[in-house]
């Protein structure tokens, strides 16, 4: 227990906050900049079990924010959930650490919150994931910590089900400037104070100390100085469709996951029904006399002015647009 020595002598943790500790599974949605710092947190706090789902690659863009990731990893475009699992694995064996390169949908969130997670920690960049979460964290009863992050400020809160306000309940409050996907940059420290604010929140949650969570949803900016907390006590709207009592959970059952453009990144995402054989993918290149870059996750190509990348479940980015329709037909003039 030397490894965790500071933390147990932290009075409300202690050992039994130590021991539970040990025992939770926490899910983390994407590791971009705020899922890497999460996850480091957590790893070397000495959570028990965490799942990291993924839909992205390194890049070099990453490395500005990303801590969890190598300019090794950007050169063979490692996906972003398995260069993250080997290096958590490496700051902490005790933790047992699951990466799943996946752009997550409903069936395959429900099928992880069956299985027993204990908090998930929001690491996504887009409002649509969000609601998919939060109709899972209440339908299964899981807490969950949002957090949000763009230029030089963040947003964060736990929501807790049957006790706060549920995040849709929350969405009319949400500063205008965060909810759009405008690309305005982001700064490391505001990333850094939203994990922060992450993470201590979850780590209340997980070491029994329920009681500690803040009540109130932390709005900040770190370069225009700016630090509020916006009570949420009253927010809840008894007709919401997620956590009121005529719940629908619209997010699992009804909006779906069809966006294609992705957010802020000049980037369309298209979904084949058949995942990719590897083998045939590049006899295919040759005879056509494309390049194409692989590793056993994804394969990299150049099409024209726009850098592919082809995921082995079926999906496939076309980078350099926010055109579908081009996109698409791009992909049908190189593959079919
Ligand atoms: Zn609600």
């Amino acid at each position: 227990m030397e490894r965790y020595s500071r933390q147990i002598l932290f009075q409300p943790i202690g050992e039994q906050g130590q021991a539970e500790l040990q025992n939770k599974h926490v899910l983390i949605v994407g590791a971009g900049a705020l899922g890497c710092g999460n996850a480091e947190v957590l790893t070397r706090a000495g959570v028990g079990r965490i799942t990291i789902i993924d839909r992205d690659y390194v890049d070099w863009s990453n490395l500005q924010r990303q801590q969890l990731y190598t300019e090794k990893d950007a050169a063979e475009g490692m996906p972003k959930a398995i260069a993250a699992q080997e290096r958590l694995r490496s700051i902490n064996s005790d933790v047992e650490i699951k990466g799943y390169v996946m752009d997550l949908n409903a069936e395959q969130l429900e099928k992880f919150c069956s299985g027993g997670i204990d908090v998930i920690i929001d690491s996504t960049d887009n409002f649509e994931t969000r609601l998919l979460i939060n109709d899972a964290s209440q339908k299964y009863s899981i807490p969950w910590v949002f957090g949000s992050c763009t230029g030089s400020y963040g947003l964060s809160m736990a929501i807790i089900p049957g006790k706060t306000p549920c995040f849709r309940c929350l969405l009319p409050k949400l500063p205008a400037y965060s909810l759009t996907c405008d690309t305005v940059g982001v700064i490391g420290p505001a990333i850094t104070m939203t994990i922060s604010y992450q993470t201590a929140e979850a780590l209340k949650l997980l070491t029994g100390n329920e009681k500690a969570v803040r009540h109130s949803l932390v709005i900040f900016d770190v370069w225009n100085n700016d630090h509020m907390f916006l009570r949420t006590g009253k927010m809840k709207n008894e007709a919401c469709p997620s956590c009121g009592d005529m719940r629908a959970y619209p997010a699992l059952y009804e909006e779906g996951q069809k966006a294609a453009v992705l957010c802020g990144r000049d980037t369309v995402q298209l979904r084949q029904s058949h995942a990719f054989d590897f083998e045939e993918l590049k006899q295919h290149m040759e005879r056509i006399n494309q390049p194409i870059q692989m590793n056993p996750y994804l394969a990299i190509t150049q099409l024209e002015e726009h850098r592919v990348v082809l995921f082995r479940d079926g999906r496939v980015l076309v980078h350099g647009t926010k055109d579908s329709v081009k996109a698409r037909s791009l992909y049908q003039k190189y593959f079919g």
